[in-house]
């Protein structure tokens, strides 16, 4: 994995997630903070934990009594490919659970050395996508068990402010106890014009150490409270609450084909007896879109920091 010690690009935009200072990463692998004093070690993997070592106090301001602001163009459906792809990605071995019409929004680097921070990393799957977009990739986790390039916390992001082009956090927005924080974070260390691309659960079962689901209207206010327009919110079309509930909850360990089999007469029997309701209305909550949305395991979503 890479080494915060070995990329200077990486190094430069290192950052105390307690006080926000410079973090100097010393001889022997570890960085101190040129503020708070603050050191951070390296775990027994050898892996630089930026973790907050002691609690940090984090106000947030709340507008209360104005609705949410829709705006009326962005439609909850599934993805469509970018009319503009930026990269291509011809030839990869794309991760299971990222789709072509995903990745399709992937930025491309704007210069050798862009960072790109790959939030909840885990075992680094999509590492090969960042690069192939020409970013270097900056895997941060929480676990120790990840193959994360540095340990932090999303709470309290270890780098200064307008460090990366480029986040992207898969399947981890629901994992975080105060996620209006980790927006705020997020979009304080992308630079202006930066993008933030991602997917949230919403109809998956139980998840050990969830803490919040969420709705299209939950993603939509957590991202625009943060200061993002979202340009796109999309539920997963393929990954479905019935295929979640199945291959997470009902059926675990079973073969992804077999759970699909299994539950194709329940999905096929849903899906036809919503045709068949179109048929004696035309209520647009009885249309396909919604029939997604309603049963979608998952939303993803584009969202831009202002340039
Ligand atoms: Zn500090």
């Amino acid at each position: 994995m890479p080494d915060p010690a070995d990329s200077i690009n990486l190094r430069a935009v290192l950052a105390c997630g307690f006080c926000g200072q410079n973090l100097q990463v010393q001889g022997d692998g570890s960085a101190q903070c040129a503020g708070c004093g603050q050191r951070y070690a390296r775990t027994a993997a050898g892996t630089l934990d930026l973790r907050l070592q002691r609690s940090k106090a984090r106000e947030l301001c709340f507008e209360l009594g104005t609705p949410l602001a829709v705006d009326p163009s962005l439609r909850i459906e599934p993805l469509v490919a970018s009319s503009a792809p930026q990269v291509d990605f011809t030839g990869i071995a794309v991760p299971q659970h990222v789709t072509p019409e995903f990745m399709s929004y992937f930025p491309k680097a704007r210069e050798p050395g862009s960072l790109m921070l790959d939030l909840g990393c885990g075992q680094a799957p999509h590492r090969v996508l960042a690069e192939r977009a020409g970013f270097e990739w900056v895997g941060m986790d929480y676990d120790e068990a990840s193959r994360a390039t540095l340990l932090g916390d999303a709470h309290a992001l270890p780098f200064r402010d307008e460090s990366f082009e480029f986040v992207l956090s898969l399947a981890a927005l629901h994992l975080f106890r105060f996620p209006w924080v980790v927006a705020n974070e997020v979009h304080r260390v992308l630079k202006p014009g930066g993008l933030f691309l991602g997917t949230v659960a919403f109809l998956e079962p139980f998840h050990d150490g969830g803490y919040f689901h969420h709705t299209h209207l939950g993603a939509l206010n957590l991202l625009q409270h943060a200061g993002f327009a979202v340009q796109r919110l999309a539920p997963s079309q393929d990954w479905t609450g019935l295929q979640a509930q199945a291959s997470m909850a009902l059926f675990p360990r079973m073969p992804r084909p077999l759970t699909r089999a299994v539950m194709f007469p329940v999905e096929a029997l849903h899906k036809l007896w919503w045709r068949a309701g179109r048929l004696v209305t035309r209520n647009p909550n009885a249309a396909e879109d919604a029939r997604i949305r309603n049963t979608t395991a998952a939303f993803a979503f584009v969202a831009a920091k202002a340039a």
